[in-house]
């Protein structure tokens, strides 16, 4: 499934002709940077078909233009996080590498956009979701703007982040926090393993 839109205003026939370098300038400079910068992403879904959202999810990624996918972990299920137990189904959650030419505030835009294509509801914090994309890193961008806080604040603390994450990028540091490795291994997999008879494709 696309969800975003890649007619451009080449392709609108009302905008006058312009040279296609002009465009492209124009596009570039408004939403993208020069060189492609690495970012990792987690997945959550846990309403509905949770594989196949976390699946569509991926792959709506890899059609936005300026990113590509470049890892996808295993699927963990995972107790929910934060809520009384037993009062949410369990999640499914992964976690991918990506690389992108798209700013951290394009990449947040875009994943918002991709909750609500799969009809993400926000009605009590941290809710049952169909998915929940956040960003656990932006290159090495450290940042404490509550709209988009990088790494992400709370992901050092969660098994069901820092396993999926140790998976595709063993070396991984949470910047402030430390080696990835470690902070799972302090915390240890409690709630969290993984599910070995299921897998989500790397797109092609
Ligand atoms: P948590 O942040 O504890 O994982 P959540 O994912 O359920 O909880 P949301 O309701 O999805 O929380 O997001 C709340 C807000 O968090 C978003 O509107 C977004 O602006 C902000 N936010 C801050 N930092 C990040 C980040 N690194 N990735 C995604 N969203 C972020
Ligand atoms: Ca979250
Ligand atoms: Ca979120």
């Amino acid at each position: 499934m696309s969800v975003f839109s890649t007619n451009g205003p080449q392709s609108d026939p009302t905008v006058q002709p312009v040279p296609a370098s002009v465009v492209a300038q124009v596009d570039a400079a408004d939403t993208t940077l020069s060189n492609p910068k690495r970012a990792v992403v987690s997945l959550g879904s846990n309403l509905g078909n949770r594989l196949e959202t976390l699946q569509g999810a991926i792959d709506a990624l890899e059609d936005t233009p300026g990113l590509r996918v470049k890892a996808v972990s295993p699927v963990y299920e995972t107790e929910p996080w934060g809520v009384e137990p037993g009062t949410q189904p369990s999640y499914f959650n992964a976690v991918v590498v990506i690389r992108t030419t798209l700013p951290p505030s394009s990449l947040l835009e875009r994943g918002q956009a991709i909750e609500e294509a799969f009809d993400r509801v926000r009605d009590e914090r941290w809710g049952p979701r169909t998915i929940d994309v956040d960003i656990l890193a932006y290159a090495d961008v450290v940042s404490d703007d509550p709209q988009l806080t990088l790494p992400h604040p709370r992901a050092h603390e969660r098994a069901f982040v820092l396993a999926p994450w140790y998976d595709v990028e063993p070396e991984a540091q949470v910047a402030g926090h430390g080696a990835v490795a470690e902070l799972l291994a302090r915390i240890g997999r409690g709630g969290v393993r993984t599910r070995e008879d299921l897998e989500l494709r790397l797109p092609e």
